[in-house]
């Protein structure tokens, strides 16, 4: 029912809708230092203004949790959907742009550019034009539908956590920041470091790597420094990297040699798309040494725990899968070794059926074997919405309705913002094939997306609310 009226208003409501993401992105909403009555600072502050003042111009019931998170209402007091969407962005580097600024939101072609249009703030306005739609259509609601607009995601979700302290979950949640048609599965994360300190010295000794930027970042470089080796050991190291796909820059300084490695930056999510640097050096490395002192020893160990390529973590003893999440995924992703110690950070995404026993339990035995200390065991668990329900059935037919191509719940190895509602999924905008260069320079989003995201949002409230 109303899948023609709700066409029709949002076809007729979208340059509307493109004005008013645009006025969104005009504002750089980073984090910033925070001020009084600002949380994040004024960014973040000025834009969920914006918002909630636009809101209130269309009628809606607005409520401010502090400016930490807006929430706008519709239909009756109880409580049934809410949206959970963000006005917060990532920092830009101005001059990558190519189509237009960062904050000069232009339309080209079939699309939308400036920072935010795909994430959230397009998405956003979708979920808020689907209301508008409802609204303006006339549709009663029996429950309420409330788009809750957090300025904090892209910086830890401290926002929500403030909201979610002083209100209860809604009986169901979904997220217009991810892909189509639902996730309902997110793996859990565990991040930790293997640790060991060093005692002695050889005459050919690893004398330091570092790679990496951040734990969930798979390192594009990594540099290391070798004592005593020999011409026949840089062309074995030549050949090596030949194999593993990197390329090497070579320099000498009397006895040491230095080494740095370019391999394929990624997301630990992601890890079949990266060819990591630092596993990669390490494998490298392990070519050209022996167990002779501490430091080579641990580079030896980390090289049989993580060998390069196998991020499925068989040689670290965890691989494992099941048929609703898929494989635990295991990446290394940062070292600092120097002359007295060694400490190498991984980043696994684990499926439903890995617990502490079977994941940090299994790393921790295994480190120990060859002398490294597991430094932690904390792990976030999964998340899981179980897809044989009323409130996930509406989502994939809606998506079905609008899209006319089957619906499925898919799995990933990345945490959404909804990751600890106990029954909140991702659901669109974007297909997974979109590339809208989210996070990076020329962001943006296909209109397209927006509008059949709003048509699908609107039908999905009269479906769960009226
Ligand atoms: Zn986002």
């Amino acid at each position: 029912m109303y899948k023609d009226q709700i066409a029709e208003f949002i076809m007729s409501h979208r340059d509307e809708m493109l004005k008013d993401i645009g006025d969104l992105i005009r504002i750089n909403s980073e984090k910033m230092p925070a001020r009084e009555n600002m949380p994040y600072g004024e960014g973040p502050y000025m834009a969920l203004k914006l918002a909630m003042e636009k809101a209130r111009g269309y009628g809606f019931r607005t409520t401010n949790y502090d400016n930490y998170v807006g929430a706008i209402d519709m239909g009756s007091d109880e409580a049934q959907l809410d949206i959970l969407a963000h006005l917060d962005v990532v920092p830009v580097t101005p001059e990558g742009w190519t189509v237009t600024g960062p904050f000069e939101p232009k339309v080209v072609g079939d699309r939308l550019y400036g920072r935010g249009s795909c994430d959230d703030k397009g998405p956003a306005m979708a979920a808020f034009y689907a209301m508008r739609c409802v609204k303006e259509l006339g549709i009663p609601l029996k429950k309420r539908v409330r788009l809750l607009l957090g300025t904090d995601e892209e910086c830890g979700s401290s926002d929500i956590a403030y909201y979610y302290a002083k209100e209860k979950e809604a009986p169901m949640t979904f997220s217009p920041d991810a892909e189509f048609p639902v996730i309902n599965l997110e793996k859990g994360h565990y991040v930790s470091s293997f640790e060991a300190d060093f005692a002695d010295t050889c005459a050919r000794q690893v004398l330091a790597i570092a790679s990496g930027t951040k734990f969930n970042v798979i390192p594009e470089d990594a540099v290391f420094k070798i004592s005593g080796l020999d011409s026949s050991d840089v062309d074995c190291m030549r050949a090596q990297a030949g194999d593993l796909g990197v390329a090497l820059e070579i320099s000498q300084d009397g006895d040491v040699t230095t080494v740095a490695v370019k391999g394929k930056g990624g997301h630990a999510a992601f890890p079949e798309g990266a060819n990591n640097a630092l596993t990669a050096a390490i494998s490298i490395i392990c070519g050209v040494i022996e167990p002779d002192c501490d430091a080579n020893r641990a580079v030896i160990a980390l090289g049989e725990m993580f060998p390069h390529g196998d991020y499925l973590g068989e040689s670290a003893g965890v691989k494992m899968s099941d048929d609703i999440s898929g494989d635990l995924t295991i990446s290394l992703n940062m070292i600092e070794l120097d002359g007295c110690r060694v400490c190498a950070t991984f980043d696994s995404r684990y499926p439903v059926c890995g617990t502490v026993e079977t994941t940090a339990d299994v790393l921790e035995r295994n480190g120990l074997k060859y002398g490294l200390r597991l430094t932690s065991k904390t792990m976030t668990k999964p998340h899981y919405v179980d897809p044989d329900s009323d409130f996930i059935r509406t989502l994939l037919a809606d998506y079905e309705m609008y899209k006319n191509k089957p619906a499925r719940c898919v799995a990933i190895g990345g945490g959404t913002y909804v990751h600890n509602l106990k029954n909140g999924v991702a659901y669109g905008p974007a297909e997974f094939d979109t590339v809208n260069n989210m996070h990076g320079n020329d962001e943006n989003v296909p209109i397209e997306e927006l509008t059949s995201a709003a048509c699908i949002y609107a039908q999905v409230i009269i479906d769960l609310c009226s």
